[in-house]
């Protein structure tokens, strides 16, 4: 049974009180997420009892420091479905995972080949295509967006051609919530022999993502944005993918051999992980991973799509507002941004923390999809599924009291400014 308060219990930082009384709220989900407690105590207990450099001693911490952190490979293959631990890369963060992709999968490409990317990109997933484009001179593409808020997949399809080497999009934006139909996109991709990759940092923390359904070649996500700790990030690709490509960074762990004259490289996955991982990190992002299934992810997925209804429903009262999102909830569960043209996201951000609420104002690391929206930033609540009604309506109280502010309510114009907020 899903129990939100008790829930609550498992992550300390949720009994916080900020500038001296006020309850804390975190809203920032879609930055990172909160920690329970089991996470944090598997960090000091790694520390504590078994803190050893792995794959090298034959001691027995060596041992058990191996074994827990190869053990977190099997948790991440049950989490996404995928075929086997060899089709799971650690490393630092989703823009590691997709950085290591554009310079390793890149080396093959030549001038004239084409990346096609989507709007709502984050920059994790544009800069290292850029940075590509630098050393090998492929065209980047990217997909529109329509007003609603959702990918333009006919303007998509007509964008691949026969030199699209990678197709590379967000699973859900960070900024609309938009949840993009990888299944769809997998399809055109293998038709025409394009490697897909799917940026999942805003969905596995909140969806059951299964990597062979969905059809794609590779998947990038974050530790820290599920529960785990910072510095992990998932690179979970096909074996025969990985096996062709060239390493990424050179150094020890990722080689079988080295001579005076040249080195060979280790298997996969260990190919892809030079130096000594973050093993404590790794580690608690498997005990983080078990609690989210323990939990459950359709609970988890239910609980969401309630209170962004909830918070919807409370926040299209303030009509001067605009909300950038597809008008179907279940196409944005967990992510609402908004804006006007008047009061700047980050003072609405600076009030609302005054009630001890965490919001994120700014461009959400979207810059181009914020040019799209014709605006420089928005405000971002999202929420993640220890977050409750009660929360929701102290936050929508200090909307108002910024709102209030800034006499808001009562800018009759601006109702009709709003509307015209979209450039197409
Ligand atoms: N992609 C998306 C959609 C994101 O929301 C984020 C984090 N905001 C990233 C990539 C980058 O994640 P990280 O900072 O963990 O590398």
């Amino acid at each position: 049974m899903f129990d939100v308060n008790k829930i609550r219990k498992d992550f300390p930082i949720l009994e916080r009180k900020i500038w001296g009384d006020k309850q804390l709220i975190y809203l920032d989900n879609a930055a990172t997420t909160q920690k329970p407690k089991i996470v944090i105590d598997a960090i000091v207990q790694y520390y504590e009892t078994y803190n050893a450099n792995i794959h090298r001693g034959v001691h027995k911490l060596a041992e058990e420091a191996t074994a827990a952190y190869e053990n977190v490979r099997e948790k991440v293959k049950k989490y996404v479905s995928c075929d086997s631990n060899s089709e799971i890369v650690f490393t630092r963060n989703t823009t590691e995972s997709i950085n290591l992709l554009a310079y390793s999968l890149g080396e093959s490409f030549s001038e004239g080949d084409e990346i096609l990317l989507t709007e709502m990109e984050h920059h994790s997933n544009i800069v290292p295509w850029y940075l590509l484009r630098n050393r090998k001179k492929v065209n980047i593409k990217f997909a529109p967006i329509t007003d609603q808020y959702e990918l333009d997949y006919e303007k998509l399809e007509k964008l691949i051609t026969k030199k699209t080497k990678v197709i590379s999009i967000t699973h859900k934006s960070n900024v609309l919530g938009t949840v993009n139909d990888i299944k769809k996109i997998a399809k055109l991709a293998k038709t025409n022999g394009s490697i897909l990759i799917v940026d999942a940092a805003q969905s596995a923390p909140h969806m059951k993502i299964d990597f062979s359904d969905l059809g794609c070649d590779f998947l990038a996500f974050s530790s820290h944005k599920m529960c785990g700790p910072t510095g992990v990030g998932l690179l979970v690709g096909k074996k025969e993918l990985f096996e062709k490509m060239s390493p990424f960074l050179g150094g020890g762990e990722m080689i079988r051999k080295v001579t005076f004259e040249d080195f060979t490289t280790n298997d996969v996955p260990w190919k892809f992980e030079a130096g000594t991982p973050n093993i404590a990190d790794v580690i608690a992002f498997g005990v983080a991973l078990d609690y989210i299934q323990k939990i459950g992810l359709d609970s988890i997925y239910k609980h969401e799509i309630e209170l962004t209804q909830y918070a919807l429903t409370k926040l299209r009262k303030f009509d001067f507002l605009k909300i950038y999102a597809p008008a179907d909830v279940n196409k944005h569960a967990g992510i609402i941004t908004f804006a006007n043209p008047v009061v700047h996201p980050h003072d609405i951000a600076t009030i609302v923390d005054q009630e001890g609420i965490a919001i994120r104002a700014g461009h959400h690391c979207a810059q181009p999809l914020m040019k799209k929206l014709g605006v420089s930033a928005t405000s971002r609540a999202s929420l993640y599924f220890y977050n409750t009604k009660d929360e929701i309506d102290v936050f929508i109280g200090a909307l108002q009291k910024a709102f209030d502010y800034f006499e808001l309510g009562a800018c009759k114009e601006l109702k009709e400014k709003v509307g015209e907020r979209i450039s197409k």
